[in-house]
Order: C-alpha cells, then structure tokens, then sequence
C-alpha cells in the first residue's frame, strides 16, 4: 500500500470537453491550451486525450519539443513567444509558432537568420494591458515581419480581461481589435473559454480553450459565481481523492489542529485526511471547506497542515479508516464508463473544484495547477 492521495484524470471527460467547446464555436478551429502541465492534468496525457484538437498551446519551447518528441505534428503556439533570440532556430526547426507581442521582438525575429519558416502570432493590447504591441504600431510592425523572407504565416490575436464577467469590456476590445485589423485578411484569434462560452461574436478564426477542457467553469469568480463545470454541460477532468488515515474523538471546547482554529462546539468525531498544503490543497482554505466522505458532503476543520487535514464526520457516523475521501471532483466511485451517469450513491454530483476554491478565495485555475508533483496520477 502507498499513500492513499491520488488524482485520477479521466481522459474520456477531457474528450468530452473538447467536444463541447466545438459545439460552442463550430465556425472556428481549436487551440487547446495545455500550458501548465495542462492545467495540472499533465501534458502528456492531456494532449493525447485532445489531439482531436486543431492545434496546442504552451508557454516553453521545452513542453513543445516534448509534443513533438511523442509525434504531435499539430501547431505548437508558444503564447510568452521567445525570451531570448537564441531561442529562435529550436523554435524554427520544431516548426513552433511564436507570439510575438513586442515591437522589438518583430525586429529581432526579422534580422535573425533562419533555415527554417515560422509562422507567427502576433498580440495586439487591446486593453488588457498586459501583453501585446499597440494597435497603432500594427501597420509598421507588420512591414517588418512581412519583409523577412522565413516569416510565415501571420495570425493576429488579443486577449480579454473580463470576458468572465458582465460588462461591455469584451465589447469594447473586440471593436479595437477589428477597428485595427479591419480588411487586412488576417486570421485572428481572441477567445479563451469564458468569450468561447459567452461571446460568439469572438470566436473568429482560431478559439483558445484552457480551463472548460479541464471541466471547470471560467465563471467562478464572477456574477454568475454559482455557475459550475457540470452546469454548463463539462465533465471534471480531475478528481482528487484520499483516505482517512485517522479518527479523534475531540470534546466539546477542545481545539484541532496547527494554531487551534477550530473549537469544538460539542463532543464529536473528526476524521484525519492523508491530504494537505504540500500536496497543492490550499492552505487558505479555512473552516468549513466543503469535502466529500464516504460521497457524503460534510466539512474540514481548522488549518490544513503540510500533509493532512481535518474533517468534521458528525454527517458520517459510520465513517473509518479507510473511508474514501474527495477532496474535489467527481464522486469516488466515478469513473468513465458512463458518462451521463456519473452521480455518487448519494445522489450528489461529486465536488465541483469551483466550491472549493471559493472557501479558498481563489479559482480552480490555482486548484488544478498546484497539484505537486509528489501526488501520485492515474489516468482513467
Ligand atoms: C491561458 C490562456 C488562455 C486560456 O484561458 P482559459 O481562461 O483557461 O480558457 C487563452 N489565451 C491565452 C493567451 C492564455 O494565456
């Protein structure tokens, strides 16, 4: 036996999701962004759960070579483009399609010599502000690159700020960016999952799911912060699961756990979780955090430690050691054959991702990218 904290990745769900977002946007190809390990899920076997995808999305040349290394002959867009020209021939010769989001970077990738064509993406700050060249220094910058004789293609791309939430922001970035690249004729690209899911009028050539294919809702945060996955029809890709590896009789006014953050208001019987902070559950996830037990919905107490956690077992009184433990995603006996019929016993749902990372204060974008390493994953 190991230790019981597993995360198991369901690459029917992921499958399903990229089904979902071609339904959203079916005019447009897809740019599956598998930044981040795939958002935690792991590059791997992420993409080859997506490599129905028209093309991947990642930040460093060494997560592209691996795509290429495993025989991915998709595009590759590195969305940070090249950090330093020495960078450029690996790009060039992997066939990557850097975004270019500076001025000077036009310039650099146009004096550079290269054997090989590039294809490039190049952002424009629409509003954002954060990367991207101005739109007033489109027309010149497209001179330079149009002038290298090893650039290729060139697609235009802007990012949204809000598209999560309800105001004109979208509105007003897209008018931008179409003021900017009207009649040129160049493919563009300004849709992550939230302006996928809400703003059709977005999607242009080239859409960029990230967090919908993982089976989150980009809404968490928002108004519609009750909005789920599984509300908008996703599947979770992951499920963190554990197991009770100890049971405490506490009393009334005693304290549990680091710091003695929660007094018990009565006698009752705690449950100790082989899951903690060091395994990328949030520490900041304080009193009352949602968790599964047995399928069974109850909550954590106190402060999560580095390596375990607590829970209050006054709604699972038969619970044990050796109870199964959800920590988030589908219920633990969830598993991919049935798709549509992915209920626990109990009837619930499982644990959405987005509830625990409101008792965080954060969003699941955190959640799943934190996973640590030392956390054991096993595909299903
Ligand atoms: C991460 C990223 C995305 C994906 O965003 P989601 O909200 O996860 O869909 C899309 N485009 C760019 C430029 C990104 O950096």
């Amino acid at each position: 036996m190991t230790r019981p904290l597993i995360a198991r990745v369901d690459s029917a769900a992921l499958a399903h999701n990229l089904g979902v977002a071609r339904a959203a946007a079916p005019h447009s190809k897809i740019l599956a962004v598998v930044k981040a390990d795939a958002y935690g899920h792991g590059l791997t076997r992420t993409a080859r759960a997506l490599r129905g995808a028209d093309a991947f999305a990642v930040l460093r040349v060494e997560e592209a070579a691996q795509l290429r290394g495993e025989g991915y002959s998709h595009p590759i867009v590195l969305l940070e483009g090249f950090f330093h020209p020495d960078e450029l021939p690996e790009i060039a010769r992997l066939r990557l399609r850097p975004v270019i989001h500076r001025a000077d970077q036009a310039d650099i990738l146009a004096r550079t010599k290269l054997n090989q064509r590039v294809d490039v993406w190049l952002k424009l700050n629409t509003g954002m502000n954060r990367l991207g060249i101005d739109p007033k220094r489109l027309p010149e910058t497209l001179t330079t690159l149009r002038a290298a004789p090893h650039v290729g293609s060139i697609t235009l791309m802007t990012h949204f700020a809000s598209a999560d939430e309800e105001n004109d922001s979208v509105e007003r970035q897209l008018a931008r960016f179409q003021e900017a690249t009207r009649n040129l004729g160049l493919p563009a690209s300004l849709a992550n999952s939230a302006a996928l899911l809400r703003h059709p009028q977005s999607h242009a050539d080239w859409v960029r799911p990230g967090i919908m294919l993982y089976g989150a809702s980009p809404f968490a945060s928002s108004t519609l912060a009750d909005q789920t996955g599984e509300d908008i029809g996703l599947l979770p890709a992951m499920t963190l699961e554990s197991k009770l590896i100890g049971i405490q009789f506490v009393h009334r006014g005693e304290g549990v756990g680091y710091g003695a953050r929660y007094i018990a208001e009565r006698d009752m019987k705690i449950g100790v979780v082989a899951c903690g902070y060091a395994d990328g559950y949030p520490r900041h996830a304080d009193t009352g955090t949602p968790i599964l037990v047995d399928n069974q919905l109850t909550r954590t107490l106190g402060r999560v430690s580095m390596d375990m956690l607590n829970v209050d077992l006054t709604p699972i009184p038969t619970a044990h050691v050796g109870s199964p433990v959800t920590l988030w995603g589908s219920g633990a006996v969830g598993g991919s054959a049935d798709l549509r019929n992915r209920r626990a016993p109990c009837g619930c749902s499982g644990l959405p991702v987005e509830h625990v990372a409101a008792a965080a204060g954060t969003l699941s974008y955190e959640l799943l990218t934190a996973l640590a390493p030392r956390v054991r994953v096993e595909e299903t």
